[in-house]
């Protein structure tokens, strides 16, 4: 019988890939709307704080284990940024209105970190996935799985798959932008690809040799 483990999202795309890497393990993956549960701020400076808040407050509210993601775009020339705020970057900038749609924020964030490239010949950067998992809300030892995947920054955006920032980060191995790559290819070799495969040997050596019938405190 499967074990629940609470996700820290209400994002579908995220949930059926995610779903897909716990299949094996025993685990099905409940969203937190599925709950009733609210989503948790995010009000720190790195990936890392901002998973473990809403892996720690899904767990909170659901009673129960929880697994968060937080994933971005860090540029070098920039000292990382936009970072934490890569879903928010035109808007926060003043460029568009927090409420346009992400149809129409993605352009204006892609169109904005051109802007703030222009005079960088630096255009080194990569997207950054870190997926944070917790026994319960206090557990002191949550596991902590990051990904990255580096590219150069264009000087145009280029493609039309993915989202958010893929047209703009060429990669190299592949000779094309993020947003060129067929979506199952992006999928096997991304960030979200990496620090999944992380927590998935994380969660096998740290919470059991086995799969989750061996562990006592996820509910069935
Ligand atoms: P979230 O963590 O899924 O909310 O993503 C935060 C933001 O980071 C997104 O809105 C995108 O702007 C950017 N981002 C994260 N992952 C990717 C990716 O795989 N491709 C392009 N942009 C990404």
């Amino acid at each position: 019988m499967s074990k629940k483990l609470i996700l820290a999202s209400n994002n579908a795309k995220k949930l059926r890939e995610l779903q897909a890497l716990m299949t094996p393990l025993g685990v099905s993956l409940v969203t937190q709307g599925d709950l009733s549960i609210p989503e948790a701020e995010e009000p720190h400076i790195t990936f890392v704080e901002n998973a473990l808040a809403k892996a720690r407050h899904a767990a909170q509210l659901g009673h129960g284990p929880a697994l968060a993601d937080d994933s971005g775009l860090c540029v070098d020339a920039l000292g990382g940024a936009p970072g934490v705020h890569s879903a928010r970057y035109a808007v926060d900038a003043g460029q568009i209105k927090a409420d346009a749609g992400r149809e129409h924020i993605d352009p204006a964030n892609n169109a904005w970190l051109l802007s703030q490239m222009a005079a960088h010949t630096h255009r080194q950067a990569h997207f950054t996935c870190v997926l944070v998992a917790v026994r319960h809300a206090n557990d002191p030892e949550p596991l902590i799985a990051e990904g990255h995947w580096a590219g150069q920054l264009l000087r145009t955006p280029e493609g039309e798959h993915g989202f958010g920032y893929d047209p703009l980060l060429f990669i190299e191995s592949h000779g094309v932008s993020s947003a060129q790559l067929p979506p199952e290819v992006k999928n096997a070799i991304s960030h979200r690809a990496v620090a999944c495969a992380r927590l998935l040997e994380m969660m096998r050596t740290r919470w059991g040799i086995d799969a989750a019938a061996h562990w006592p405190w996820m509910p069935a």
